[in-house]
């Protein structure tokens, strides 16, 4: 693809206590389109002491920024969200550029984030307690959310405006201020959404945003005492070392990471329908998604007529830049990811998987500098292979073939990840059994892997996370405290569970 989509260098700076200011070592690094290598922006390598500084500010504005009533802090969402609304397209555009994903994706992305503007917006006025029967006389208690204090957002590239949005936009709704790190590979869009939020009149030193690695910028959230709480989302391996690192300092930390998330299609299912939702699901975001199909589990009595159906469709998938009409699939973020993707595609090979279609990198010479890779097809893959146990964030998909739906949950479950899974069939019993057994913290039937509403909660058992969800009223449980309150107004001493 030549570099005709070019469009916009410049230079961002970071935003701290307020003011869009430069990084201290001066250091810049390049924010590349992986469909045809433009440059895009040039974005501050920061280091420690701008992290600190951040860190210093969303520590000041704290003490006032909890005290705002919370319907206040949520008509500021309000009005990020409306703001969202009006630049979804330019967004996206944006988005597509970056990072590669296709239009119709980068927009639906975007459209994440204004849903979940308008719903915390809401949960400004939402943030319910209780109150219960004390068990003394003349005694009122209740549960009350509570503020916790500065929150590191850490965040992966793939999803560069939905995924901070899920973090930010409830910590900011439940009274905390924000320290944000993107990933490296997605700045641009960082710096979009801390402008919207910047306009939409949130107070200097409640947002701020500090670009740089994870090594540099990121470490010292992890350990800086004055931050309260780290929402994570990126790799399995990361996230590990996060967990460590921020919880040796006693702070709350979730953790979203991998998945290896299979679709199962019964006897019964409706291909043609199973067809189009195993395509979104393995080839959608270049399986770079972590809900992303990557495992196929089919019952016998279909396997070799979906095999079939599959190659033929794959076929026909159209590679090219996401901003043009007609493409299908956009490129991989980097040359780092198409290498191993190459070195999965291999394993699999030597492991003795067949390689049904796709296995390389396109030779179309107008995809040449892009990170382009074809979407690939195994079939009769072995369940304990490595195609079929590791996260290879790519376009591959690994058909695995069962002989019932209790093998199929079986081997659904035998990854050490637990995102998402997805069934296909038309025996309402078959499905009700699935929901019960699949071991993933989101079940489909009869639709893909992926397309998470903002409104229910988000989230993985075992390798993916450690058990916090986002999104749904169960992201202000992490980005809240609880508070229990006693009030006695008896007059005298009263003493809980002391024998009088
Ligand atoms: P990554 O782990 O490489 O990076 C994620 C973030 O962590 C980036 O901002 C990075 O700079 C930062 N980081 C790296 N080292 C760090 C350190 N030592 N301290 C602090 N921060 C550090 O992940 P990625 O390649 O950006 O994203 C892809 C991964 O994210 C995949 O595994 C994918 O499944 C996962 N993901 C999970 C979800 C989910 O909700 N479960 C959603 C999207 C992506």
């Amino acid at each position: 693809m030549a570099r005709r989509h070019q469009a916009m260098s410049v230079r961002l700076k970071n935003f701290i206590n307020g003011q869009w200011v430069d990084p201290e070592g001066g250091r810049y690094r390049e924010d590349v389109d992986p469909a045809n290598g433009a440059v895009l922006a040039e974005v501050p390598a920061s280091t420690a002491a701008d992290a600190g500084r951040a860190i210093a500010a969303a520590a000041e504005a704290f003490s006032a920024w909890r005290q705002v009533p919370g319907p206040k802090r949520g008509e500021l969402l309000f009005e990020a969200g409306r703001l969202l609304q009006a630049r979804k397209s330019a967004l996206a555009e944006k988005m597509t550029r970056e990072m590669g994903k296709v239009l119709l994706e980068t927009a639906g992305d975007v459209q994440e984030g204004i849903d979940m503007a308008f719903y915390m917006a809401g949960e400004g006025r939402r943030s319910f307690g209780y109150t219960t029967p004390s068990e003394l006389p003349d005694k009122f208690a209740m549960a009350m959310r509570d503020p916790i204090g500065v929150a590191g957002i850490i965040t992966p590239w793939n999803f560069p405006m939905a995924i901070p949005t899920w973090k930010i936009f409830p910590a900011l709704v439940a009274g905390n201020t924000v320290v944000f790190k993107p990933a490296t590979e997605a700045p641009y869009l960082a710096y979009e959404l801390v402008s919207i939020l910047q306009e939409a009149g949130f107070p200097p030193g409640v947002v701020n945003l500090v670009f740089g690695s994870g090594t540099e910028v990121g470490e010292v959230l992890l350990t800086d005492p004055r931050v309260a709480l780290i929402s994570f989302t990126g790799s399995n391996q990361t996230g590990r070392h996060v967990a460590a690192v921020a919880g040796a300092g006693l702070k709350r930390v979730s953790l979203e990471l991998g998945g290896k998330n299979a679709i199962i299609v019964l006897d019964d299912a409706d291909l043609d329908l199973a067809v189009e939702g195993i395509l979104w699901s393995a080839y959608g975001t270049t399986g770079q998604r972590c809900t992303a199909c990557s495992r196929l589990i089919v019952q016998e009595g279909v396997y070799d007529r979906l095999r079939d159906r599959l190659v033929e469709r794959i076929g026909q998938l159209r590679l090219g830049h996401g901003l043009a009409p007609g493409t299908d699939v956009g490129p991989l973020i980097n040359r780092a990811a198409v290498e191993k993707v190459q070195q999965y595609v291999a394993w699999g090979r030597e492991e003795g998987a067949r390689l049904e279609i796709g296995g390389g990198m396109p030779t179309d010479p107008e995809l040449g500098t892009g990170h382009f890779y074809l979407p690939t097809l195994f079939s009769e893959v072995g369940s304990n292979m490595r195609i079929a146990q590791e996260e290879i964030f790519g376009p591959v998909l690994s058909m695995i073939r069962v002989k019932t739906l209790s093998e199929a949950v079986a081997v659904n479950n035998q990854v050490a990840y637990g995102l998402s899974s997805s069934l296909f069939t038309a025996n309402v019993n078959a499905a009700f059994r699935a929901i019960r057994d699949l071991a993933t913290g989101i079940v489909y039937i009869n639709a893909g892997t992926t397309g998470a509403e903002i409104h229910l909660p988000f989230g993985g058992t075992r390798g993916t996370g450690n058990g916090h969800r986002e999104a749904g009223t169960a992201a202000l449980d992490f980005f809240a405290e609880w508070k229990a309150v006693y009030v006695d107004y008896s007059g005298r001493l009263q003493r809980a569970q002391i024998d009088t």
